[in-house]
């Protein structure tokens, strides 16, 4: 590009949420990346929660947390993962941080007298946070902003207002407005209908926001003859009212997007000057998810299992895992709950691998203990991740150490052997937004271990977001009884990768590797995990076969 003027794309959502506004922006970013420009995303959050950390995972999914420490929308893992950058706390912001910053500011008299409002202090604020992300670090080309929940909310206005100043202050060649809308099919009429899609435009357009580009999910496709006419009632060029179809992998978007020409209107927009893209890698990869050779089932035991967005990242990082052993890994949601009222083996002989998740509170946990019991005696590979490392440890000290009613300090307080605790640090703590173990931490690997084999190097570092521990005097009697400590936090002396010795692959981790597993980049745990249940599936099979070639004999 000529000058480095940054330019900037905002995604609005109309018509009912869920339309998958995070993929299509991430997807504009891959597309832009493509092209060798510097892209990040921002994301805003109208509700006024400071952050979603303290948000249930029924209300709202996974708890996607940033290397430096942010506990943020779910969305910003896809930015993540689509775009291949990190994110940080400054790419995502609620409407609680926006009024939390000027209501401090206003605190410490920073406002010199006058009354302090929506316009024109919030959207300042606003519009402040959106240049400071195009700042941060180097220069970007170009920022692309996302603004949850559906046009037509009171809580989004502040911020539309915002993007309306915002485009007058930078210009229109600098800045771009996408709406995201449903072209639902109505059967008794067999028919698209386009007028919720004008009601949403209508009132974006009263707002004072005239979208440049209208993507429209439609169930197959839509028509010249539709596009047209949407575009003349919400007064959009017809080559910028896009049919974005449903499609089966939200890894095709991209490559949908390219076909229907996003990327290129929006550089032709925005008068950007780039390359061609380069998708090859990208395209590779989704004909890998499309064409597996093999299949594995894998058992997901958990709380939240009837909510799959609250494992988002984990979900995820196993279609990359799949791509590189070149198996679509099908999940088996299996809710820990379950396991208390009918033996594991009723869930659980079917699966290949058993993988427990992070989780707060109760419920369920002694489901979680006995999927680990299984896992371990039955010799099933297993992945612990966080609260899944927690219940490892409890089902070993148990079970393997004879100590009884062994258990994590968070569900029984009195527990003679709390080999869970809490870190003096966390005892007094009392605000319980922000103040978990959280963002990345270093980790040591011990050379030889299962850990070391997938990452191949002994220094890491991973992720965090648990308030509780493994609990160091205990480490010794646990180690004695086959228990290997493979990963340690030097800073700390933290516990933060456990395996067993004497069984195929069974591995416990503290943090969330899930946070970092990328396209093309699986994580290394989840790959090593999911060869480790093909192994196990392929041993299986011999007998199993070999057993009906005897019984046709
Ligand atoms: N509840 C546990 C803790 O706070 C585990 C948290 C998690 O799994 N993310 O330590």
């Amino acid at each position: 590009m000529s000058e480095r003027q940054t330019k900037y794309v905002f995604v609005t959502g109309g018509v009912v949420s869920s339309l998958g506004k995070g993929i299509a922006s991430a997807s504009i970013g891959r597309l832009l990346k493509a092209r060798g420009l510097k892209v990040t995303l921002l994301k805003f959050d109208p509700y006024i929660n400071v952050d979603p950390g303290t948000l249930s995972p029924y209300q709202h999914g996974e708890v996607f947390v940033t290397d430096d420490g942010a506990e943020t929308d779910l969305d910003l893992g896809h930015y993540e993962r689509f775009i291949d950058e990190n994110m940080s706390r400054k790419n995502n912001a609620t409407t609680g941080q926006i009024y939390y910053t000027v209501i401090t500011r206003e605190r410490r008299g920073d406002y010199l007298g006058k009354t302090v409002q929506v316009i024109p202090h919030i959207t300042d604020e606003i519009k402040r946070h959106i240049r400071e992300v195009a700042r941060d670090g180097d220069v970007k080309d170009v920022v692309i902003v996302e603004v949850g929940g559906t046009v037509g909310d009171i809580e989004s206005l502040p911020f539309l207002e915002a993007i309306r100043q915002f485009c007058l202050e930078e210009g229109y060649e600098n800045t771009m407005n996408v709406h995201l809308t449903l072209v639902p099919y109505v059967r008794a009429a067999g028919e698209y209908k386009t007028k919720p899609t004008q009601h949403s435009v209508m009132r974006l357009r009263e707002i004072g926001i005239q979208p440049d580009m209208l993507l429209c999910r439609v169930e197959t496709h839509l028509s010249e003859e539709l596009r047209q006419k949407i575009g003349l009632f919400c007064n959009v060029p017809k080559d910028y009212v896009i049919e974005a179809r449903d499609v089966e992998s939200i890894y095709e978007v991209p490559l949908i997007f390219e076909e229907n020409g996003v990327a290129d209107k929006i550089i032709q927009r925005l008068r950007i000057q780039c390359g061609p893209p380069d998708l090859k890698a990208w395209r590779e990869f989704v004909y890998k998810i499309k064409n597996p050779s093999a299949f594995v089932r894998i058992a997901i035991v958990g709380k939240y299992t009837e909510l799959h967005d609250s494992y988002k990242s984990i979900v995820e990082a196993f279609v990359h895992a799949g791509v590189e052993n070149d198996a679509r890994v099908e999940l088996k949601w299996v809710s820990s709950e379950s396991l208390e009222m009918r033996p594991p083996a009723d869930y659980l002989s079917d699966v290949s691998g058993i993988l427990v998740p992070g989780g707060f509170g109760e419920r369920g946990v002694e489901g979680k203990v006995r999927a680990v019991q299984y896992a371990r005696e039955a010799k099933v590979p297993f992945f612990g991740i966080c609260l899944g490392l927690q219940v490892a440890v409890i089902e070993f000290a148990r079970n393997v150490c004879g100590l009884e009613g062994a258990h994590s300090r968070e569900f029984m307080e009195e527990t003679p052997h709390p080999v869970i605790d809490l870190l003096p640090s966390q005892v007094n703590v009392e605000n319980l937004g922000g103040t978990m173990r959280l963002g990345a931490y270093r980790c040591t690997i011990k050379p030889g271990t299962l850990a070391h084999r997938a990452y191949g190097t002994t220094e890491i570092s991973e992720r965090h977001r648990h308030r509780y521990e493994f609990s160091n005097p205990y480490r010794d009697v646990l180690e004695k009884h086959g228990l290997v400590v493979s990963g340690v936090n030097p800073d700390l002396n933290l516990v933060e990768i456990i395996e067993l010795r004497d069984h195929p692959w069974f591995v416990g981790v503290q943090f969330h590797p899930e946070l970092k597993s990328r396209v093309l980049r699986a994580h290394p745990l989840f790959r090593e995990f999911v060869r480790a249940a093909l192994e196990y599936k392929a041993r299986r099979q011999v007998p199993e076969e070999l057993a009906r070639a005897a019984a046709s004999d």
